[in-house]
Protein backbone atom coordinates (compact mmCIF):
# COMPACT_ATOMS: atom_id res chain seq x y z
CA UNK A 1 0.00 0.00 0.00
CA UNK A 2 2.78 2.03 0.27
CA UNK A 3 3.67 2.20 -3.03
CA UNK A 4 -0.13 2.54 -4.05
CA UNK A 5 -0.82 5.05 -6.86
CA UNK A 6 -3.33 7.03 -4.84
CA UNK A 7 -1.31 7.81 -1.49
CA UNK A 8 1.23 8.94 -4.27
CA UNK A 9 0.01 11.46 -6.46
CA UNK A 10 2.24 12.06 -9.41
CA UNK A 11 4.95 10.30 -8.12
CA UNK A 12 6.50 8.17 -10.96
CA UNK A 13 9.03 6.04 -8.76
CA UNK A 14 6.23 5.19 -6.44
CA UNK A 15 3.78 3.78 -9.73
CA UNK A 16 6.54 1.71 -11.01
CA UNK A 17 7.43 0.23 -7.48
CA UNK A 18 3.26 -0.69 -7.07
CA UNK A 19 3.59 -2.49 -10.30
CA UNK A 20 6.48 -4.35 -9.65
CA UNK A 21 5.10 -5.37 -6.40
CA UNK A 22 1.72 -6.49 -8.69
CA UNK A 23 3.62 -8.47 -10.73
CA UNK A 24 4.96 -10.12 -8.24
CA UNK A 25 1.91 -10.77 -6.45
CA UNK A 26 0.22 -11.99 -9.66
CA UNK A 27 3.08 -14.50 -10.49
CA UNK A 28 3.30 -15.95 -6.93
CA UNK A 29 -0.17 -16.48 -6.79
CA UNK A 30 0.09 -18.29 -10.28
CA UNK A 31 1.79 -21.44 -9.82
CA UNK A 32 2.07 -21.89 -13.76
CA UNK A 33 3.47 -18.63 -13.74
CA UNK A 34 5.77 -18.73 -11.34
CA UNK A 35 7.30 -21.53 -12.97
CA UNK A 36 7.93 -19.23 -16.07
CA UNK A 37 9.22 -17.09 -14.47
CA UNK A 38 11.72 -18.95 -12.21
CA UNK A 39 12.75 -19.92 -15.49
CA UNK A 40 12.94 -17.48 -17.74
CA UNK A 41 12.25 -14.48 -15.69
CA UNK A 42 10.10 -11.12 -16.33
CA UNK A 43 9.50 -11.79 -20.06
CA UNK A 44 7.94 -14.74 -20.20
CA UNK A 45 5.24 -13.53 -18.04
CA UNK A 46 4.60 -10.64 -19.57
CA UNK A 47 4.05 -12.95 -22.81
CA UNK A 48 0.93 -15.17 -23.04
CA UNK A 49 1.43 -16.28 -19.29
CA UNK A 50 3.79 -19.07 -20.12
CA UNK A 51 1.62 -21.28 -21.88
CA UNK A 52 4.07 -23.50 -22.26
CA UNK A 53 3.39 -24.69 -25.97
CA UNK A 54 6.20 -21.84 -27.26
CA UNK A 55 8.98 -24.34 -28.52
CA UNK A 56 11.22 -21.93 -26.84
CA UNK A 57 9.81 -22.30 -24.01
CA UNK A 58 12.15 -25.86 -23.21
CA UNK A 59 13.90 -25.98 -19.41
CA UNK A 60 16.83 -24.01 -19.91
CA UNK A 61 18.06 -26.60 -16.60
CA UNK A 62 17.79 -29.18 -18.82
CA UNK A 63 19.64 -28.67 -21.99
CA UNK A 64 22.22 -27.22 -19.72
CA UNK A 65 22.25 -30.23 -17.95
CA UNK A 66 22.55 -32.29 -21.67
CA UNK A 67 25.62 -30.43 -22.64
CA UNK A 68 27.25 -29.52 -19.22
CA UNK A 69 26.52 -32.16 -16.61
CA UNK A 70 25.59 -28.44 -14.77
CA UNK A 71 21.81 -28.01 -15.19
CA UNK A 72 20.51 -28.05 -11.31
CA UNK A 73 23.08 -25.15 -10.16
CA UNK A 74 20.32 -23.22 -11.71
CA UNK A 75 17.09 -25.04 -10.61
CA UNK A 76 18.81 -24.89 -6.72
CA UNK A 77 18.43 -28.32 -6.64
CA UNK A 78 14.71 -28.47 -7.66
CA UNK A 79 13.50 -32.12 -6.79
CA UNK A 80 10.83 -33.45 -9.59
CA UNK A 81 9.20 -35.31 -7.53
CA UNK A 82 6.31 -32.72 -7.02
CA UNK A 83 3.29 -32.20 -9.26
CA UNK A 84 3.98 -31.02 -12.68
CA UNK A 85 2.27 -29.99 -15.51
CA UNK A 86 1.91 -32.44 -18.41
CA UNK A 87 3.44 -31.97 -22.19
CA UNK A 88 1.55 -29.98 -24.38
CA UNK A 89 0.43 -32.33 -28.08
CA UNK A 90 0.64 -31.33 -31.29
CA UNK A 91 -1.83 -32.97 -33.84
CA UNK A 92 -1.70 -31.86 -37.81
CA UNK A 93 -4.76 -31.82 -39.59
CA UNK A 94 -5.78 -31.30 -42.98
CA UNK A 95 -8.88 -29.79 -44.03
CA UNK A 96 -10.36 -28.68 -47.41
CA UNK A 97 -10.26 -25.06 -48.39
CA UNK A 98 -13.94 -24.24 -48.46
CA UNK A 99 -14.35 -25.66 -44.43
CA UNK A 100 -11.28 -23.19 -43.37
CA UNK A 101 -13.19 -20.51 -45.67
CA UNK A 102 -16.99 -20.84 -44.06
CA UNK A 103 -15.78 -23.55 -40.79
CA UNK A 104 -16.52 -26.91 -39.77
CA UNK A 105 -16.36 -29.20 -36.80
CA UNK A 106 -14.18 -32.06 -37.36
CA UNK A 107 -14.08 -35.45 -35.31
CA UNK A 108 -10.04 -36.51 -34.66
CA UNK A 109 -8.71 -39.83 -32.83
CA UNK A 110 -5.99 -38.13 -31.00
CA UNK A 111 -2.96 -40.49 -28.82
CA UNK A 112 -1.88 -39.84 -25.45
CA UNK A 113 -0.79 -41.23 -22.13
CA UNK A 114 -2.87 -42.16 -19.45
CA UNK A 115 -2.36 -43.46 -16.27
CA UNK A 116 -2.56 -47.12 -15.91
CA UNK A 117 -5.76 -48.61 -14.22
CA UNK A 118 -3.62 -51.97 -12.67
CA UNK A 119 -1.29 -50.01 -10.74
CA UNK A 120 -2.89 -46.20 -10.64
CA UNK A 121 -0.10 -44.43 -12.70
CA UNK A 122 2.44 -45.66 -10.18
CA UNK A 123 4.38 -48.19 -12.34
CA UNK A 124 4.27 -50.50 -8.73
CA UNK A 125 2.55 -53.76 -9.17
CA UNK A 126 0.04 -53.27 -6.69
CA UNK A 127 0.57 -54.78 -3.09
CA UNK A 128 4.55 -54.47 -4.07
CA UNK A 129 5.40 -50.75 -2.88
CA UNK A 130 8.28 -49.11 -3.01
CA UNK A 131 12.00 -49.04 -1.65
CA UNK A 132 14.04 -45.72 -0.76
CA UNK A 133 16.75 -45.21 -3.83
CA UNK A 134 20.35 -46.36 -2.84
CA UNK A 135 21.93 -43.95 -4.80
CA UNK A 136 20.73 -40.67 -3.58
CA UNK A 137 19.09 -42.32 0.04
CA UNK A 138 15.75 -40.75 -0.61
CA UNK A 139 17.12 -37.07 -1.63
CA UNK A 140 16.49 -37.19 -4.88
CA UNK A 141 19.36 -35.65 -6.24
CA UNK A 142 23.19 -36.45 -5.88
CA UNK A 143 25.84 -34.30 -5.42
CA UNK A 144 29.35 -34.09 -7.59
CA UNK A 145 32.37 -32.73 -7.16
CA UNK A 146 33.59 -31.14 -10.07
CA UNK A 147 37.47 -29.64 -9.90
CA UNK A 148 36.44 -26.78 -7.04
CA UNK A 149 32.42 -26.89 -7.92
CA UNK A 150 30.18 -28.93 -6.01
CA UNK A 151 27.16 -29.42 -8.37
CA UNK A 152 23.65 -31.00 -7.81
CA UNK A 153 21.83 -33.47 -10.06
CA UNK A 154 18.72 -34.99 -10.42
CA UNK A 155 19.45 -38.62 -8.94
CA UNK A 156 19.37 -40.97 -12.43
CA UNK A 157 18.29 -44.00 -10.85
CA UNK A 158 15.21 -42.78 -9.44
CA UNK A 159 14.91 -39.74 -11.52
CA UNK A 160 14.50 -37.37 -8.94
CA UNK A 161 11.68 -39.25 -7.15
CA UNK A 162 13.98 -40.80 -4.02
CA UNK A 163 12.19 -43.85 -4.18
CA UNK A 164 12.21 -47.04 -6.66
CA UNK A 165 9.64 -49.68 -6.50
CA UNK A 166 10.35 -53.28 -5.87
CA UNK A 167 8.23 -55.21 -8.77
CA UNK A 168 6.96 -53.23 -11.98
CA UNK A 169 3.49 -53.25 -12.51
CA UNK A 170 2.78 -56.27 -15.39
CA UNK A 171 0.11 -54.24 -17.52
CA UNK A 172 2.40 -51.29 -17.81
CA UNK A 173 5.72 -52.65 -17.67
CA UNK A 174 6.63 -49.92 -14.74
CA UNK A 175 6.01 -47.05 -16.96
CA UNK A 176 2.87 -46.15 -14.76
CA UNK A 177 0.98 -45.17 -18.49
CA UNK A 178 -0.07 -46.39 -21.69
CA UNK A 179 -1.24 -44.92 -24.78
CA UNK A 180 -4.98 -44.44 -25.42
CA UNK A 181 -6.76 -43.18 -28.87
CA UNK A 182 -9.18 -40.59 -27.82
CA UNK A 183 -12.25 -38.72 -30.13
CA UNK A 184 -12.54 -35.42 -29.98
CA UNK A 185 -14.56 -32.57 -31.17
CA UNK A 186 -12.40 -29.83 -33.10
CA UNK A 187 -14.57 -26.71 -34.26
CA UNK A 188 -13.02 -25.10 -37.15
CA UNK A 189 -13.92 -21.00 -36.92
CA UNK A 190 -14.51 -19.51 -40.07
CA UNK A 191 -11.75 -18.31 -41.88
CA UNK A 192 -8.63 -20.04 -40.19
CA UNK A 193 -5.82 -20.71 -42.99
CA UNK A 194 -2.20 -23.05 -43.07
CA UNK A 195 -1.01 -22.47 -39.71
CA UNK A 196 -3.65 -21.91 -37.79
CA UNK A 197 -3.05 -23.20 -34.10
CA UNK A 198 -6.28 -24.41 -32.35
CA UNK A 199 -6.06 -25.16 -28.53
CA UNK A 200 -7.98 -27.69 -26.72
CA UNK A 201 -7.42 -27.20 -23.24
CA UNK A 202 -6.46 -30.10 -20.79
CA UNK A 203 -6.27 -32.67 -23.60
CA UNK A 204 -2.76 -33.01 -23.53
CA UNK A 205 -0.12 -35.63 -21.74
CA UNK A 206 -0.97 -36.18 -18.05
CA UNK A 207 0.47 -33.53 -15.86
CA UNK A 208 3.56 -36.76 -13.67
CA UNK A 209 2.71 -36.83 -9.96
CA UNK A 210 -0.61 -35.58 -10.25
CA UNK A 211 0.31 -32.44 -12.23
CA UNK A 212 -2.60 -30.83 -14.13
CA UNK A 213 -2.54 -32.52 -17.76
CA UNK A 214 -0.94 -30.19 -20.93
CA UNK A 215 -2.77 -28.85 -23.91
CA UNK A 216 -3.62 -30.21 -27.22
CA UNK A 217 -2.27 -27.94 -30.09
CA UNK A 218 -3.98 -28.47 -32.89
CA UNK A 219 -2.13 -27.24 -36.52
CA UNK A 220 -4.33 -26.71 -39.66
CA UNK A 221 -3.10 -27.38 -43.04
CA UNK A 222 -5.45 -26.13 -45.89
CA UNK A 223 -5.51 -27.92 -49.08
CA UNK A 224 -5.27 -25.66 -52.13
CA UNK A 225 -8.34 -25.15 -54.55
CA UNK A 226 -8.49 -25.89 -57.78
CA UNK A 227 -9.70 -22.53 -59.01
CA UNK A 228 -8.82 -19.91 -56.44
CA UNK A 229 -5.63 -19.12 -55.00
CA UNK A 230 -5.71 -17.20 -51.38
CA UNK A 231 -3.62 -14.32 -49.98
CA UNK A 232 -4.76 -13.82 -46.26
CA UNK A 233 -8.45 -12.82 -46.84
CA UNK A 234 -8.37 -12.20 -50.69
CA UNK A 235 -9.09 -14.79 -53.05
CA UNK A 236 -7.82 -14.68 -56.60
CA UNK A 237 -8.77 -16.66 -60.04
CA UNK A 238 -8.22 -16.69 -63.68
CA UNK A 239 -10.44 -16.40 -65.84
CA UNK A 240 -9.82 -16.75 -69.51
CA UNK A 241 -11.36 -15.07 -72.51
CA UNK A 242 -11.48 -15.24 -76.30
CA UNK A 243 -9.98 -12.42 -78.25
CA UNK A 244 -13.75 -11.27 -79.15
CA UNK A 245 -14.88 -10.94 -75.44
CA UNK A 246 -11.73 -9.00 -74.49
CA UNK A 247 -11.88 -6.47 -78.10
CA UNK A 248 -16.07 -6.37 -77.68
CA UNK A 249 -16.81 -6.39 -73.96
CA UNK A 250 -19.02 -9.57 -72.04
CA UNK A 251 -20.71 -10.28 -69.85
CA UNK A 252 -18.90 -13.12 -67.81
CA UNK A 253 -19.90 -15.58 -65.40
CA UNK A 254 -17.01 -16.01 -62.59
CA UNK A 255 -17.17 -18.31 -60.11
CA UNK A 256 -17.22 -17.65 -56.36
CA UNK A 257 -17.55 -19.69 -53.68
CA UNK A 258 -21.04 -19.34 -53.22
CA UNK A 259 -21.59 -20.08 -56.44
CA UNK A 260 -21.87 -18.23 -60.06
CA UNK A 261 -21.85 -14.46 -60.79
CA UNK A 262 -22.08 -12.30 -63.67
CA UNK A 263 -19.54 -9.01 -63.78
CA UNK A 264 -19.50 -7.15 -66.70
CA UNK A 265 -15.91 -6.66 -68.69
CA UNK A 266 -15.40 -3.59 -70.82
CA UNK A 267 -14.52 -3.10 -74.30
CA UNK A 268 -10.73 -3.31 -74.58
CA UNK A 269 -9.66 -5.34 -71.52
CA UNK A 270 -6.35 -7.15 -71.86
CA UNK A 271 -4.59 -10.28 -70.52
CA UNK A 272 -3.83 -9.34 -66.40
CA UNK A 273 -7.32 -7.17 -66.42
CA UNK A 274 -8.37 -7.18 -63.15
CA UNK A 275 -11.30 -7.11 -61.24
CA UNK A 276 -12.56 -6.92 -57.44
CA UNK A 277 -15.66 -8.32 -56.09
CA UNK A 278 -16.41 -7.11 -53.13
CA UNK A 279 -16.94 -9.00 -49.78
CA UNK A 280 -16.61 -12.59 -51.38
CA UNK A 281 -13.51 -13.48 -50.04
CA UNK A 282 -12.26 -15.31 -46.61
CA UNK A 283 -14.18 -13.96 -43.38
CA UNK A 284 -11.76 -12.53 -40.99
CA UNK A 285 -11.33 -14.82 -38.33
CA UNK A 286 -11.33 -13.04 -35.22
CA UNK A 287 -13.27 -10.30 -36.42
CA UNK A 288 -16.05 -8.89 -38.68
CA UNK A 289 -16.29 -8.49 -42.37
CA UNK A 290 -14.63 -10.73 -45.63
CA UNK A 291 -11.93 -10.24 -48.01
CA UNK A 292 -12.52 -9.75 -51.25
CA UNK A 293 -12.25 -11.84 -54.77
CA UNK A 294 -9.77 -10.46 -57.28
CA UNK A 295 -10.67 -11.90 -60.68
CA UNK A 296 -8.32 -12.22 -63.51
CA UNK A 297 -8.33 -11.59 -67.53
CA UNK A 298 -6.60 -14.05 -69.22
CA UNK A 299 -7.31 -13.53 -72.84
CA UNK A 300 -6.88 -16.87 -74.84
CA UNK A 301 -5.96 -16.43 -78.83
CA UNK A 302 -7.14 -19.53 -80.66
CA UNK A 303 -4.65 -22.28 -80.83
CA UNK A 304 -6.66 -24.02 -83.91
CA UNK A 305 -8.85 -22.30 -86.40
CA UNK A 306 -11.58 -23.41 -88.91
CA UNK A 307 -12.12 -22.58 -92.26
CA UNK A 308 -15.08 -19.73 -91.55
CA UNK A 309 -12.83 -17.93 -88.31
CA UNK A 310 -9.83 -18.11 -90.79
CA UNK A 311 -11.36 -16.19 -92.68
CA UNK A 312 -12.80 -13.52 -90.50
CA UNK A 313 -9.38 -13.45 -88.71
CA UNK A 314 -7.66 -12.93 -92.11
CA UNK A 315 -10.36 -9.71 -92.82
CA UNK A 316 -9.74 -8.31 -89.67
CA UNK A 317 -5.76 -9.07 -90.19
CA UNK A 318 -5.99 -6.81 -93.09
CA UNK A 319 -7.71 -3.16 -91.29
CA UNK A 320 -6.21 -3.62 -88.19
CA UNK A 321 -3.23 -1.49 -87.23
CA UNK A 322 0.18 -3.61 -87.22
CA UNK A 323 1.40 -2.84 -83.85
CA UNK A 324 5.43 -2.85 -84.38
CA UNK A 325 6.40 -0.56 -81.56
CA UNK A 326 8.77 -2.20 -78.92
CA UNK A 327 6.66 -3.04 -75.63
CA UNK A 328 6.65 0.12 -73.14
CA UNK A 329 9.08 -0.58 -69.85
CA UNK A 330 6.49 -0.98 -67.75
CA UNK A 331 5.14 -4.56 -68.66
CA UNK A 332 7.13 -6.31 -66.75
CA UNK A 333 5.61 -4.55 -63.59
CA UNK A 334 2.29 -5.43 -65.19
CA UNK A 335 3.29 -9.09 -65.76
CA UNK A 336 4.84 -9.31 -61.97
CA UNK A 337 1.60 -7.88 -60.92
CA UNK A 338 -0.71 -10.34 -62.80
CA UNK A 339 1.07 -13.25 -61.39
CA UNK A 340 0.96 -11.96 -57.49
ZN1 LIG B 1 17.71 -41.77 -6.36
ZN1 LIG C 1 0.69 -50.23 -14.55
Amino acid sequence: MEHHPDRNPNNHEAEERFKEAAEAYSVLSDPQKRSAYDRFGHQAVQGNGGGGFDPSQVDLSDILGEFFGLGDMFGGGRRRSGPQRGEDLRYDLAIDFEDAVFGTTVDIQAPRLEACKHCKGKGAEPGTGATTCPTCRGRGEVLYQQSFLSVRRTCGQCNGAGEIIKKRCTVCRGEGYHQVERKLKVNIPAGVDSGTRLRLSNEGQPGPNGGPPGDLYVILKVQDHPVFDRHGNDLHCRIPVNVSQAALGAELQIPTLEGAETVKLPEGSQTGTKFRVRSKGVPHVNGHGRGDLYVHIDVKVPAKLNKAQRELFEKLRDVLPVENEPAEKGIFEKVKDYFM
